[in-house]
């Protein structure tokens, strides 16, 4: 596993490690959209044991974990493996609720397991699926390179109904065309989750969506986010691509106790939290590209923000990497200060450059969105 593929430029995955500014980072993806309470324990174990403890929930779901060494990549893929926790397949991003909400269209978990038994297709690193099943919190508005949705009883590949039998196989063909001839998929506009509890049809139970602050984890917090699995809902925790996990299972009487217990251990419960109007990278120094340090730059920014505030997008560099899309403000860290971008994203033109972080607010207070 190591070697060749120890190399930049990977969509980094559990068995193909990528360099960063803090050591290695490896993926773990959830299995049918869920990373069990005895997963998460062995991901929380394994992150402190082999790496810095670092855990962030990308924006593809899964779990991301920080500063391996070269000699620790292998034992972490081995403690992962021991948990079943291996999967190097094909990238679906599928419902998160699915197997848990009823409401989840039921073919959900059968399609992403027929395209992920399809071991010989030859898929580019960061080509991904989407399966949206819908139920209580749908992936409307995410489209990955295919794109499979329910709408009233049918299934739309990227935006075409086709027969639920066939849409498997039609998918597959679909994506050995595009990783031959990639496309652009169009970016997010928003990223938000919707914190709080989204109930499922018969209202009694739901799923309670938790969000760590700009979405990294300690590996404690996952610890304790498995105890609270295991008491208050069904074990299962799903990572989404809002950078959030939800706790699926969750009797509407308890949900209140949930969101006690988790603020306690400091994620963030609430949608009007003002971190949430933020979406940010790791940034410097963990990164080897970032320029700025962008988590304690979100943190000071919060400060002035409030409910509702559009969003707004804080890059360690020109890449761009926690947001595709555009946002209303994009601040892009250049040699420890601020490129201004307005209803862009990095590389659009910057209302000015060179700037503090304070200049930043203020420029950001004194032109109205
Ligand atoms: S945007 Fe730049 S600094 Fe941020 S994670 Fe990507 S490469 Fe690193």
């Amino acid at each position: 596993m190591m070697g060749a593929d120890l190399k930049r430029g990977w969509c980094p995955s559990l068995l193909r490690p990528m360099e960063s500014g803090d050591g290695w980072l490896v993926r773990v993806r959830p299995r049918a959209a869920v990373i069990t309470a005895v997963i998460a324990r062995a991901v929380a174990g394994a992150a402190t044991r082999y790496g810095n403890g670092r855990i962030e929930i990308t924006n593809r779901a899964n779990l991301q974990i920080r500063g391996l060494r070269p000699e620790t990549v292998e034992p972490f893929a081995a403690a992962m493996e021991a948990v079943g926790a291996a999967d190097d397949g094909p990238a679906i991003l599928v419902s998160p609720l699915a197997g848990s909400d009823p409401g989840v269209a039921a073919e959900t978990l059968d399609l992403a397991a027929a395209i992920a038994r399809a071991s010989g297709l030859a898929l580019p690193a960061k080509f991904g699926v989407l399966i949206d099943g819908g139920g209580a919190l749908p992936l409307a508005g995410l489209s990955l390179d295919v794109t499979l949705r329910a709408a009233g009883g049918r299934w739309l590949l990227d935006g075409a109904e086709v027969a639920v039998e066939d849409a498997a196989a039609r998918a597959l063909a679909l994506a050995e065309v595009r990783a031959c001839a990639p496309r652009q998929v169009a970016g997010r506009t928003d990223t938000r989750p919707a914190l709080g509890f989204h109930p499922y049809g018969d209202g009694r139970q739901g799923a309670v969506l938790l969000a760590p602050a700009f979405g990294q984890l300690q590996a404690t917090q996952l610890s304790s986010l498995a105890d609270l699995a295991e008491r208050l809902g069904d074990g299962s925790l799903r990572p989404t691509p809002w950078k959030s996990l939800a706790i699926a299972g969750v009797e509407r009487r308890d949900e209140g106790l949930l969101r006690d217990l988790a603020r306690q251990i400091r994620l963030m419960t609430e949608p009007d939290d003002r971190r949430l109007g933020i979406v940010t990278c790791v940034g410097a120094p963990s990164c080897s590209r970032g320029e700025v340090e962008t988590y304690a730059a979100a943190e000071s920014l919060a400060l002035s923000r409030h409910e509702g505030d559009p969003l707004l997008h804080l890059s360690g560099c020109a890449k761009g990497c926690a947001h595709p899309g555009p946002a209303e403000v994009t601040l892009v860290g250049e040699n420890g200060r601020f490129t201004f971008i307005r209803r862009g994203r990095p590389g659009n033109e910057a209302v000015a450059h060179g700037l503090t972080l304070a200049q930043c607010a203020a420029l950001m207070q004194s032109v109205p969105a």
